[in-house]
């Protein structure tokens, strides 16, 4: 029977075959010909045709292209790739089947529009590396190309640079620097500080990897420190001297933590209170969970390190250290208290965006992964796209082996060195892949101790890793990686190797997700290679111990001490495979909850985000004085205040007009008699259009007088929203402690989000007021104004 992916398939090939018919005409054509085919779709579609008509001969043309400058024609799978990607969807196509190549097609026809056409990667060194390569086919036809991102992440692009990269047809960047610049763009003051065009057409590679194992860690820009508390240090000490399940428990699962009635006792001795959750001890009460968390929860050399006297996090997912990445709401220095080190300053969150909701802002958006078919269901539910698995170019031969399961890790671990061993002894390539750093390193001392030499892939340097994966497949070569390293770059096989059975890939625990699994297994057998891939597992494993030991406790209890380790006993039995399995399900399935919970969580700040950004854009366009509109926000400011105290006296109506209207009130000044509200209000607004016109006059010229009335607006804006975004994330880390009063924490969270962003509004009224009646304009020897607000 046809499955729907068969189905799919077949009715790409229906597109292949229009393709393939243009594929003589291509051959022919001189390359002159060839590339003014740019200029012939480009007015194919200002007349009226869309991309999808000119699918077929557009594809055929860049494949050409890509023959005569790349010296690589693509294949007709490859052509069924693209296809898939220029339809919005996610092509499955497993690693080394040319990933790259296929992107071409389905960017040169979208990059056609001339609304811009971009590929996301993973990291740095994997865009420029693409772009460098595409690029001559690019440009050969006619078409821009930029890449949003420098190799080296540390260096800064000037706006006009940035400016100058967005506007290309086809921009090659990552996700994160895409965020980034996203957020940055949205905090330009004025218009000619903004580089991005609307977001149109994004091709995401290794598209599980950004969209499901990076989307729990939601981009931040930092800003201006807060107020530091003296309290990590002490909350340590104490926390330091507490047992876990008698002070306190944990759901590690959930990453809860949380003190017993002993551990509030032993609280309110350490600090001598009688009382522990009160109000006045908020603070306390806040630091010793942070401290309690740093202490159960974050485990060094798994979940950070500490290096040059700072704490480094390392990606749970490859163990690569995570560059300038913190944890936010104090977590950071609350690891720092415990590790002894010099605490940082806490920043606040300025800016902030998920990936889900980032990419959600594309028109149209297509992934391609080796792997994606397994997590079809939240990419139609999250992004709208399906998977569709291509077939292969060659006949797939690698063989993946059963797992091999034991009872304790030791025996595992003899195990598995002895299959690497057996592997190593005739020369065949290994790839054993871990699942943390701290396993790797077991690894390389045994390997070291077997007087085997190998690589490992300590993921601190993406380039130098390329490097040492692509020699993964010659002759003799081991290489320790944990899970992701390396992913991108292609392992090919040495001479001699494919008649020794290709690459082995050594797995030695399963990972937190099936799809990860075979990533790895993925690495081998590319392009119809011969190679097998191998699992070790024991009932010791993280994965099985957190997940699924329950079911098997009672044997393991039994068994955890009667082995004998150079006599390795696998369990066969098929409820162990079971447990394993279902170990590693029930993980997947609490990340897929954890990623849609977070997108629900960022549903009312990305309204909130869209609006206020919506808001900036105008401001930043409109090129009409603001007059009415200010007349309006301060009418609305003032409107407020008096309806909030209809019993206005003569010291907060003073105190008011003192903040917001003028300085230099007297206290005889007539505003301040007695007068019905309706009078008082008209008066009050008087004040505003007599300093309006005093500002008029003030500056050269009307546009200068837009400029200063442009940014007193912004900047009231933008101090509402920093500190609404910092709140929005205070109010998540609060609510989530409040699940164990039983109440419905994302509900709880919309809830307040919805009151603090009205209350944001009035407070952004009241900023433009205030910034409009008390800032100061100097004009500059250069004719520019100056403006000094309160
Ligand atoms: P993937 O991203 O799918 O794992 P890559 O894009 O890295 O694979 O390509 C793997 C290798 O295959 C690269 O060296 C690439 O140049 C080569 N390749 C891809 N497509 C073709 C083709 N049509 N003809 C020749 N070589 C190709
Ligand atoms: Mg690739």
């Amino acid at each position: 029977m046809l499955s729907l992916n068969d189905i799919r398939v077949r009715h790409l090939k229906k597109i292949l075959k229009k393709v393939n018919r243009f594929q003589k005409t291509m051959a022919n054509k001189s390359d002159l010909a060839l590339q003014a085919q740019t200029s012939r779709f480009k007015q194919r579609l200002a007349n009226g045709e869309n991309l999808t008509d000119i699918l077929p001969e557009a594809f055929a043309t860049i494949r050409e292209a890509d023959r005569r400058i790349l010296g690589k024609f693509p294949y007709d799978v490859q052509v069924l790739g693209g296809i898939v990607l220029h339809q919005g969807n996610i092509a499955e196509m497993k690693t080394g089947e040319g990933k790259t190549l296929t992107a071409t097609m389905p960017v040169y026809l979208n990059a056609l529009s001339g609304q811009g056409a971009m590929v996301v990667t993973t990291n740095s060194y994997l865009a420029t590396r693409d772009a460098a390569e595409l690029r001559h086919v690019y440009e050969w036809l006619g078409l821009t190309v930029g890449v949003g991102v420098l190799e080296d992440p540390d260096a800064k692009m000037k706006v006009a640079e940035k400016q100058a990269i967005y506007a290309s047809d086809i921009i090659y960047t990552t996700n994160d620097g895409l965020g980034f610049d996203y957020l940055q763009d949205n905090l330009a003051d004025r218009a000619d500080k903004k580089f991005l065009r609307e977001f149109n057409y994004a091709i995401i590679d290794e598209v599980d990897a950004v969209l499901l194992d990076a989307a729990q860690m939601p981009l931040i820009i930092s800003g201006s420190p807060r107020v530091q508390s003296n309290l990590f240090n002490i909350a340590d000490d104490f926390v330091a001297t507490l047992t876990e399940d008698v002070d306190y428990e944990l759901d590690e699962e959930r990453k809860h933590v949380w003190l017993t009635k002993k551990g509030i006792r032993e609280a309110k001795s350490f600090f001598n209170q009688k009382a522990f959750f009160t109000k006045a001890n908020y603070l306390l009460v806040k630091h010793i969970q942070l401290a309690l968390h740093a202490k159960s929860l974050y485990k060094i050399n798994q979940d950070y390190v500490v290096d040059d006297g700072e704490i480094k996090l390392l990606d749970a997912k490859n163990g690569r250290i995570l560059p300038s990445t913190k944890m936010q709401l104090g977590l950071h220095q609350a690891v720092e208290a415990k590790e002894h080190l010099k605490l940082t300053l806490q920043t606040r969150a300025m800016a902030s965006i998920t990936y889900q909701n980032l990419f959600r802002k594309f028109r149209k958006l297509a992934g391609m992964t080796g792997t994606g078919k397994h997590d079809e269901e939240e990419f139609i539910q999250t992004y709208n796209m399906s998977v569709v698995v291509i077939p292969t170019h060659q006949p797939i031969r690698r063989r993946d082996l059963r797992d091999k399961i034991y009872t304790t890790l030791p025996e595992k671990l003899y195990a598995s060195m002895a299959l690497v061993k057996a592997c190593h002894e005739k020369q065949q390539p290994i790839l054993l892949t871990t699942g943390s750093v701290e396993l790797s390193e077991i690894y390389s001392q045994m390997l070291l101790k077997a007087g085997i030499a190998h690589n490992v892939l300590n993921a601190k340097n993406v380039a130098k890793e390329a490097e040492i994966i692509a020699e993964a497949g010659q002759l003799g070569a081991v290489t320790v990686a944990t899970m992701m390293a390396g992913r991108g770059t292609d392992i090919k096989l040495g001479p001699g190797v494919a008649e020794l059975g290709g690459l082995a890939v050594i797995g030695t625990e399963r990972m937190t997700s099936k799809r990860i699994d075979l990533q790895l297994r993925g690495r081998s057998g590319r392009q119809g290679d011969p190679g097998f891939s191998q699992f070790f597992v024991s009932l010791e494993d993280d994965i099985v111990v957190e997940r699924g030991l329950k079911r098997t406790r009672h044997y393991y209890k039994k068994h955890a001490n009667d082995f004998d380790i150079s006599k390795p006993k696998q369990l066969k039995r098929r409820r162990f495979r079971h447990v394993v399995d279902q170990a590693q399900l029930t993980e997947e399935s609490q990340n897929r909850e954890a990623r849609l919970s977070t997108l629900e969580y960022d549903e009312s700040g990305r309204i909130q985000r869209e609006i206020v950004y919506q808001t900036r854009n105008d401001l930043l366009q409109d090129a009409q004085n603001f007059d009415d509109k200010i007349i309006a926000i301060a009418d609305q400011a003032i409107s407020h205040f008096l309806a909030d105290n209809t019993n206005q006296s003569r010291q907060t109506l003073s105190r008011f007009i003192l903040d917001h209207m003028n300085y230099n009130l007297k206290y005889s000044d007539p505003i301040l008699q007695q007068m019905p509200i309706k009078t008082l209000k008209a008066r009050m607004l008087e004040m505003v259009q007599v300093e309006l016109d005093r500002k008029r006059h003030e500056v050269d010229s009307e546009e200068q007088l837009i400029n200063f009335q442009r940014i007193a607006l912004l900047k009231a804006i933008d101090t509402g929203w920093v500190d609404q975004v910092d709140h929005l994330q205070q109010l998540r880390a609060t609510v989530m402690n409040r699940r164990f009063l039983q109440k419905n924490p994302i509900y709880e969270y919309q809830k307040e989000a919805v009151i603090a962003y009205d209350m944001m509004k009035q407070r952004i009224d009241l900023m433009v007021l205030k910034n409009m009646m008390l800032s100061t304009i100097e004009l500059t020897d250069e004719g520019e104004i100056k403006v000094s607000f309160p």
